[in-house]
């Protein structure tokens, strides 16, 4: 097989293809500490792209509520199972990935989920790990935890579901780094379901075909942020692109998070994939559970996060997740704002931070009534 860097892994890995980098690198952030697990993404990537026969049971987007969420029920556990022991400690990973791990004969260590693995779209909805002892409720720090963890289609730089296609209908566009399935070329052998460890292409019984996240490609095309990143209720999202680690731009906000500041980190790094979603971590959450999600810089991760209300420039990335529905390319700070600018440097979104707060009298003197906080 050819050898392909993968940065995340800090070192070269065997993949079905040579290294082949787009143009541009689709790529979202997700703060999983303001995630409230409303569904809105859900529903919305649902109502965009899924609502015909035989997509009922497709998430292209879901929530889940780790660690006992999953859909399909068991994804993550089931692959790292069959990974065996992965040291994830240091700048570089020792174990085997999902392609150095493939039995003989087979592109890719992966597993075809069962129908009923696909039952409980939400199953394990805010179940929570550790022990809850008496009083346990009222005392700091908590022991139980739980996190939600809203997932799409990790648009990866080495897709398992490109490299398990026999047909070649799996590809990954040049110009953005979107992979899609070309409906036309597939069979419906489901070797990107077995493949893909994220478990993110599903079979449509009625077209024969497999169907997976398309990025919003006519948003993004036209400069737009995806469906679920523009309705997210808690603005945890931010949708752009990303360069690689030696290109990166502090003016770029994506760039920033990943590369300068470190607060977003990709989600199991360890199955060799590159994927280009990034997660700000949990920062209750237990070490040795975040390390193994999220690599084993985790740690630095948090702290600097925790760090942000000291640092402006951090701070104001953060501020513009949620702040414009269109693809923010550059952003800089001032004392009062921070500023979003599209690719031609037109300004998109401006966020203060400090919101102005205006102080109204009790009685309204135009509606002739006291104003109240109280419904
Ligand atoms: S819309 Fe945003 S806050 Fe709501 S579940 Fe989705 S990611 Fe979480
Ligand atoms: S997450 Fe899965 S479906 Fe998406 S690009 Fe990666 S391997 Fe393919």
């Amino acid at each position: 097989m050819p050898k392909v860097f993968n940065w995340q892994i800090g070192r070269e890995m065997e993949y079905l293809y040579d290294e082949a980098r787009p143009e541009k690198q689709f790529a979202m952030i997700m703060d999983t500490n303001k995630c409230i697990a409303c569904q809105t993404c859900t529903v919305a990537c649902k109502t965009t792209w899924t609502s015909g026969r035989g997509q009922e049971y497709m998430f292209w987007n879901n929530v889940e509520t780790k660690p006992y969420g999953y859909y399909p029920l068991g994804w993550d556990v089931k692959i790292l199972d069959r990974m065996g022991v992965q040291d994830i400690e240091g700048d570089i990973y020792q174990g085997k990935t999902v392609f150095e791990a493939a039995p003989d004969g087979e592109r890719v260590l992966g597993y075809l989920p069962e129908d009923l693995d696909y039952a409980n779209p939400n199953v394990s909805e805010d179940d929570s790990a550790g022990i809850m002892t008496q009083g346990a409720h009222i005392t700091m720090p908590h022991m139980q935890w739980m996190h939600y963890l809203p997932r799409i289609c990790n648009h990866c730089t080495y897709p398992a579901c490109v490299g398990a296609c026999p047909r070649q209908s799996a590809y990954k566009r040049k110009e953005d780094g979107i992979v899609l399935i070309d409906q036309q070329r597939c069979r419906g052998y489901r070797e990107c379901v077995r493949g893909c460890p994220y478990k993110k292409p599903f079979f449509n019984a009625i077209t024969r075909t497999s169907e997976k996240c398309v990025g919003c490609y006519p948003a993004v095309e036209s400069g737009r942020q995806t469906q679920c990143t523009m309705t997210c209720i808690g603005k945890i999202r931010l949708q752009g692109f990303i360069s690689q680690p030696s290109k990166a731009r502090d003016d770029n906000p994506i760039d920033y998070l990943v590369h300068m500041t470190k607060v977003a980190k990709p989600l199991y790094p360890q199955l060799g994939l590159e994927p280009n979603v990034y997660y700000i971590p949990p920062i209750h959450v237990p070490s040795p559970y975040l390390k193994q999600l999220f690599g084993s810089k985790v740690d630095l991760a948090v702290s600097a996060y925790r760090k942000a209300p000291d640092d402006k420039k951090l701070l104001g990335a953060l501020l513009l997740f949620g702040s414009t529905p269109m693809i923010i390319h550059h952003f800089k700070v001032n004392d009062a704002f921070a500023i979003g600018f599209d690719e031609k440097g037109n300004e998109l979104a401006r966020v203060p931070f400090r919101e102005p707060i205006f102080l109204r009298t009790a009685f309204d003197e135009k509606h002739q009534t006291y104003r109240s906080n109280m419904t």
